[in-house]
Protein backbone atom coordinates (compact mmCIF):
# COMPACT_ATOMS: atom_id res chain seq x y z
CA UNK A 1 0.00 0.00 0.00
CA UNK A 2 1.02 3.65 -0.73
CA UNK A 3 2.28 5.51 2.03
CA UNK A 4 0.51 8.79 3.37
CA UNK A 5 2.10 12.21 2.75
CA UNK A 6 2.32 15.13 5.34
CA UNK A 7 3.22 17.99 4.80
CA UNK A 8 5.42 20.12 7.73
CA UNK A 9 6.55 23.61 7.78
CA UNK A 10 9.11 24.31 10.01
CA UNK A 11 10.90 21.04 10.60
CA UNK A 12 14.15 21.98 11.30
CA UNK A 13 13.90 22.54 14.84
CA UNK A 14 11.81 22.64 18.31
CA UNK A 15 8.13 21.67 17.74
CA UNK A 16 7.98 20.85 13.90
CA UNK A 17 11.10 18.66 14.21
CA UNK A 18 9.34 17.04 16.46
CA UNK A 19 6.10 16.34 14.76
CA UNK A 20 7.87 14.95 12.03
CA UNK A 21 9.42 12.20 14.19
CA UNK A 22 5.89 11.18 15.33
CA UNK A 23 4.07 11.95 12.03
CA UNK A 24 6.79 9.27 10.28
CA UNK A 25 6.80 6.80 13.06
CA UNK A 26 2.97 6.67 12.26
CA UNK A 27 4.40 5.55 8.93
CA UNK A 28 3.78 8.58 6.51
CA UNK A 29 6.18 10.08 3.90
CA UNK A 30 6.99 13.73 4.65
CA UNK A 31 7.65 17.01 2.87
CA UNK A 32 9.47 19.02 5.22
CA UNK A 33 10.42 22.49 4.58
CA UNK A 34 12.96 25.39 6.06
CA UNK A 35 15.26 27.50 5.47
CA UNK A 36 18.17 25.48 6.69
CA UNK A 37 18.69 22.68 4.61
CA UNK A 38 21.19 20.76 6.58
CA UNK A 39 18.73 20.12 9.82
CA UNK A 40 16.59 19.03 7.40
CA UNK A 41 18.77 16.76 5.57
CA UNK A 42 20.00 15.15 9.04
CA UNK A 43 16.39 14.77 9.59
CA UNK A 44 15.42 12.70 6.26
CA UNK A 45 18.61 10.36 7.04
CA UNK A 46 17.28 9.70 10.82
CA UNK A 47 13.85 9.26 9.62
CA UNK A 48 14.92 6.94 6.38
CA UNK A 49 17.15 4.44 8.88
CA UNK A 50 14.48 4.57 11.71
CA UNK A 51 11.53 4.16 9.39
CA UNK A 52 11.84 3.76 6.07
CA UNK A 53 10.38 7.46 5.47
CA UNK A 54 10.75 9.09 1.86
CA UNK A 55 11.28 12.67 2.96
CA UNK A 56 11.67 15.63 0.32
CA UNK A 57 13.22 18.75 1.58
CA UNK A 58 11.89 21.91 0.42
CA UNK A 59 14.27 24.94 1.12
CA UNK A 60 12.37 27.97 1.17
CA UNK A 61 11.80 31.07 3.19
CA UNK A 62 8.34 31.56 3.30
CA UNK A 63 7.57 34.81 5.21
CA UNK A 64 7.89 36.95 2.31
CA UNK A 65 5.26 37.76 0.34
CA UNK A 66 3.29 34.67 -1.83
CA UNK A 67 5.33 32.48 -0.13
CA UNK A 68 2.19 30.31 0.42
CA UNK A 69 1.82 29.76 -3.52
CA UNK A 70 5.62 29.38 -4.27
CA UNK A 71 5.32 26.10 -1.15
CA UNK A 72 2.12 24.89 -2.79
CA UNK A 73 4.08 25.05 -6.52
CA UNK A 74 6.65 22.92 -4.86
CA UNK A 75 4.63 20.78 -3.10
CA UNK A 76 3.20 19.80 -6.51
CA UNK A 77 5.72 18.71 -8.13
CA UNK A 78 6.05 16.31 -5.26
CA UNK A 79 2.73 15.26 -4.76
CA UNK A 80 -0.69 16.83 -5.19
CA UNK A 81 -2.17 14.45 -2.48
CA UNK A 82 -1.20 15.58 1.01
CA UNK A 83 -2.82 13.80 3.85
CA UNK A 84 -1.60 16.08 6.82
CA UNK A 85 -0.71 19.53 6.92
CA UNK A 86 1.31 20.75 9.49
CA UNK A 87 1.60 24.69 9.84
CA UNK A 88 4.25 24.90 12.35
CA UNK A 89 6.67 27.61 11.23
CA UNK A 90 6.67 30.53 12.99
CA UNK A 91 8.47 33.44 14.52
CA UNK A 92 7.95 36.36 17.47
CA UNK A 93 10.05 39.22 18.72
CA UNK A 94 9.59 40.39 22.32
CA UNK A 95 10.11 44.37 21.99
CA UNK A 96 7.83 47.06 22.32
CA UNK A 97 6.41 47.47 18.86
CA UNK A 98 7.75 51.29 18.72
CA UNK A 99 11.53 49.73 18.07
CA UNK A 100 10.45 46.72 15.87
CA UNK A 101 11.48 47.47 12.25
CA UNK A 102 8.79 46.94 9.71
CA UNK A 103 10.93 44.76 7.80
CA UNK A 104 10.53 42.37 10.53
CA UNK A 105 6.90 43.36 11.61
CA UNK A 106 5.89 42.05 8.02
CA UNK A 107 7.51 39.03 7.76
CA UNK A 108 6.13 38.11 10.80
CA UNK A 109 2.47 38.77 9.33
CA UNK A 110 3.50 36.82 6.27
CA UNK A 111 4.90 33.83 7.60
CA UNK A 112 2.59 33.57 10.86
CA UNK A 113 -0.76 34.58 8.76
CA UNK A 114 -0.27 34.86 5.13
CA UNK A 115 1.34 31.96 4.42
CA UNK A 116 -0.40 29.68 6.87
CA UNK A 117 -3.69 30.64 4.98
CA UNK A 118 -2.57 30.61 1.25
CA UNK A 119 -1.08 26.88 2.28
CA UNK A 120 -4.28 25.77 3.56
CA UNK A 121 -6.52 27.26 0.88
CA UNK A 122 -4.22 25.75 -1.89
CA UNK A 123 -4.09 22.08 0.21
CA UNK A 124 -8.00 22.14 1.41
CA UNK A 125 -9.73 21.49 -2.30
CA UNK A 126 -7.38 17.80 -2.31
CA UNK A 127 -8.56 16.82 0.72
CA UNK A 128 -12.30 17.90 0.76
CA UNK A 129 -12.26 15.79 -3.26
CA UNK A 130 -10.65 13.20 -1.35
CA UNK A 131 -13.82 13.43 1.71
CA UNK A 132 -10.34 12.88 4.02
CA UNK A 133 -7.76 15.57 5.54
CA UNK A 134 -6.31 16.62 8.86
CA UNK A 135 -4.66 20.07 9.52
CA UNK A 136 -2.65 21.48 12.51
CA UNK A 137 -2.06 24.73 12.61
CA UNK A 138 0.54 26.03 15.34
CA UNK A 139 -1.14 29.10 16.99
CA UNK A 140 -0.17 29.69 20.84
CA UNK A 141 -1.49 30.40 24.13
CA UNK A 142 -0.84 33.61 23.10
CA UNK A 143 -4.22 33.28 20.68
CA UNK A 144 -6.43 33.21 24.27
CA UNK A 145 -4.91 36.69 24.96
CA UNK A 146 -6.69 39.84 24.86
CA UNK A 147 -3.01 41.25 23.69
CA UNK A 148 0.22 40.99 24.34
CA UNK A 149 2.09 44.52 25.23
CA UNK A 150 5.97 43.58 24.51
CA UNK A 151 5.37 41.26 22.13
CA UNK A 152 1.96 42.95 20.18
CA UNK A 153 2.64 41.75 16.20
CA UNK A 154 3.09 38.32 17.86
CA UNK A 155 0.17 37.82 20.09
CA UNK A 156 -2.25 39.29 17.57
CA UNK A 157 -0.79 36.89 14.65
CA UNK A 158 -1.12 33.82 17.09
CA UNK A 159 -5.25 35.46 17.37
CA UNK A 160 -5.92 35.16 14.22
CA UNK A 161 -4.33 31.63 13.48
CA UNK A 162 -6.67 30.78 16.23
CA UNK A 163 -9.87 32.28 15.26
CA UNK A 164 -8.85 31.34 11.74
CA UNK A 165 -8.40 27.82 12.27
CA UNK A 166 -11.60 27.48 14.27
CA UNK A 167 -13.57 29.27 11.96
CA UNK A 168 -12.78 26.56 8.81
CA UNK A 169 -12.99 23.38 11.16
CA UNK A 170 -16.75 25.03 11.52
CA UNK A 171 -17.10 25.17 7.84
CA UNK A 172 -15.26 21.97 6.73
CA UNK A 173 -17.49 20.03 8.98
CA UNK A 174 -18.88 17.18 7.37
CA UNK A 175 -16.29 17.35 4.67
CA UNK A 176 -14.12 14.52 6.05
CA UNK A 177 -11.35 17.04 6.52
CA UNK A 178 -10.48 18.16 10.33
CA UNK A 179 -8.76 21.27 11.74
CA UNK A 180 -6.95 21.26 14.92
CA UNK A 181 -5.48 24.12 16.38
CA UNK A 182 -2.28 23.43 18.67
CA UNK A 183 -1.93 26.22 21.31
CA UNK A 184 1.57 25.32 23.44
CA UNK A 185 2.50 28.05 26.49
CA UNK A 186 6.20 28.99 26.98
CA UNK A 187 8.07 25.75 25.04
CA UNK A 188 12.04 24.94 25.32
CA UNK A 189 13.10 25.82 21.73
CA UNK A 190 15.01 27.78 19.58
CA UNK A 191 11.98 30.63 19.66
CA UNK A 192 12.78 32.00 23.10
CA UNK A 193 16.35 33.01 21.38
CA UNK A 194 14.95 33.99 18.06
CA UNK A 195 12.41 35.94 19.76
CA UNK A 196 14.72 37.88 22.24
CA UNK A 197 12.92 36.66 24.63
CA UNK A 198 15.26 35.96 27.29
CA UNK A 199 15.23 37.56 30.15
CA UNK A 200 11.29 37.78 30.33
CA UNK A 201 9.57 36.25 33.12
CA UNK A 202 7.23 34.47 30.55
CA UNK A 203 10.49 32.20 29.91
CA UNK A 204 11.90 32.49 33.56
CA UNK A 205 9.07 32.24 35.92
CA UNK A 206 8.00 28.48 35.23
CA UNK A 207 9.99 25.90 33.36
CA UNK A 208 8.71 25.55 29.73
CA UNK A 209 7.73 22.80 28.60
CA UNK A 210 9.55 20.25 26.33
CA UNK A 211 8.98 20.20 22.60
CA UNK A 212 8.11 16.61 22.72
CA UNK A 213 6.04 16.66 25.01
CA UNK A 214 4.30 19.33 22.93
CA UNK A 215 4.64 17.67 19.94
CA UNK A 216 2.91 14.38 21.56
CA UNK A 217 0.12 16.41 22.72
CA UNK A 218 -0.77 18.28 19.22
CA UNK A 219 -0.01 14.75 16.91
CA UNK A 220 -2.69 12.70 19.41
CA UNK A 221 -5.14 15.48 19.07
CA UNK A 222 -4.75 15.91 15.19
CA UNK A 223 -5.29 11.75 14.92
CA UNK A 224 -8.35 12.67 17.09
CA UNK A 225 -9.43 15.17 15.65
CA UNK A 226 -9.96 17.86 18.43
CA UNK A 227 -10.70 21.22 17.70
CA UNK A 228 -7.94 22.62 20.31
CA UNK A 229 -5.17 21.78 21.92
CA UNK A 230 -3.54 23.00 24.69
CA UNK A 231 -0.66 21.30 26.00
CA UNK A 232 -0.25 20.85 29.93
CA UNK A 233 -2.35 21.68 32.83
CA UNK A 234 -1.04 25.10 33.99
CA UNK A 235 -1.36 26.24 30.18
CA UNK A 236 -4.82 24.84 30.49
CA UNK A 237 -5.58 26.88 33.41
CA UNK A 238 -4.14 29.95 32.07
CA UNK A 239 -6.32 29.53 28.80
CA UNK A 240 -9.68 29.95 30.62
CA UNK A 241 -8.47 32.09 33.03
CA UNK A 242 -8.25 34.74 30.23
CA UNK A 243 -12.19 33.80 29.84
CA UNK A 244 -13.18 35.02 33.51
CA UNK A 245 -10.22 38.10 33.82
CA UNK A 246 -11.09 41.46 33.16
CA UNK A 247 -8.99 42.41 30.19
CA UNK A 248 -7.22 45.56 31.65
CA UNK A 249 -5.83 43.25 34.15
CA UNK A 250 -5.16 40.36 31.91
CA UNK A 251 -3.54 43.05 29.50
CA UNK A 252 -1.27 43.78 32.68
CA UNK A 253 -0.27 40.46 33.40
CA UNK A 254 1.03 40.21 29.89
CA UNK A 255 2.93 43.68 30.09
CA UNK A 256 4.67 42.14 33.61
CA UNK A 257 5.66 38.49 31.69
CA UNK A 258 6.79 40.17 28.83
CA UNK A 259 8.55 42.55 30.26
CA UNK A 260 12.86 42.38 30.08
CA UNK A 261 13.53 44.83 33.05
CA UNK A 262 13.44 43.16 35.81
P1 LIG B 1 11.77 27.16 16.58
O1 LIG B 1 12.56 26.08 17.23
O2 LIG B 1 12.40 28.49 16.39
O3 LIG B 1 11.24 26.62 15.18
C1 LIG B 1 10.70 27.47 14.20
C2 LIG B 1 10.68 26.74 12.86
O4 LIG B 1 10.11 27.64 11.89
C3 LIG B 1 12.05 26.35 12.39
O5 LIG B 1 12.01 25.10 11.76
C4 LIG B 1 12.39 27.44 11.38
O6 LIG B 1 13.23 26.93 10.35
C5 LIG B 1 11.00 27.73 10.79
N1 LIG B 1 11.00 29.06 10.20
C6 LIG B 1 11.17 30.25 10.87
N2 LIG B 1 11.22 31.26 9.99
C7 LIG B 1 11.08 30.72 8.74
C8 LIG B 1 11.07 31.24 7.44
N3 LIG B 1 11.23 32.56 7.21
N4 LIG B 1 10.92 30.40 6.39
C9 LIG B 1 10.80 29.07 6.61
N5 LIG B 1 10.79 28.50 7.83
C10 LIG B 1 10.94 29.31 8.89
O7 LIG B 1 10.43 27.46 17.40
P2 LIG B 1 9.20 26.56 17.85
O8 LIG B 1 8.92 26.94 19.24
O9 LIG B 1 9.41 25.12 17.53
O10 LIG B 1 8.08 27.20 16.94
C11 LIG B 1 7.12 26.42 16.24
C12 LIG B 1 5.76 27.10 16.35
O11 LIG B 1 5.34 27.06 17.71
C13 LIG B 1 5.75 28.57 15.94
O12 LIG B 1 4.61 28.84 15.16
C14 LIG B 1 5.67 29.31 17.27
O13 LIG B 1 5.02 30.56 17.15
C15 LIG B 1 4.83 28.32 18.06
N6 LIG B 1 4.90 28.47 19.52
C16 LIG B 1 6.09 28.38 20.18
C17 LIG B 1 6.13 28.55 21.56
C18 LIG B 1 7.43 28.47 22.34
O14 LIG B 1 7.47 28.95 23.51
N7 LIG B 1 8.48 27.86 21.81
C19 LIG B 1 4.96 28.79 22.28
C20 LIG B 1 3.76 28.88 21.58
C21 LIG B 1 3.74 28.70 20.21
P3 LIG B 1 14.50 27.73 9.73
O15 LIG B 1 15.01 28.67 10.78
O16 LIG B 1 15.47 26.62 9.40
O17 LIG B 1 13.97 28.40 8.53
Amino acid sequence: MLKKTAVITGASSGIGLELARLIAADGYNLIVTARRADRLQQLAEELKSLHGTTVSIIEMDIAKPFAGDSLWQAILSITPDVDILVNNAGFGEASSFADESTENIERMIHLNISTLTSLTRQILPGMIKRESGRILNVASLAGFQPGGPGMSVYYASKSYVLSFSRSIRRELSGTGVSVTTLCPGATQTEFEETANAQGTRLFNLAKPMNAKAVAIAGYRGLVLGCGVVIPGLMNKVLAYSVKISPTALALEINRFLLNKKH
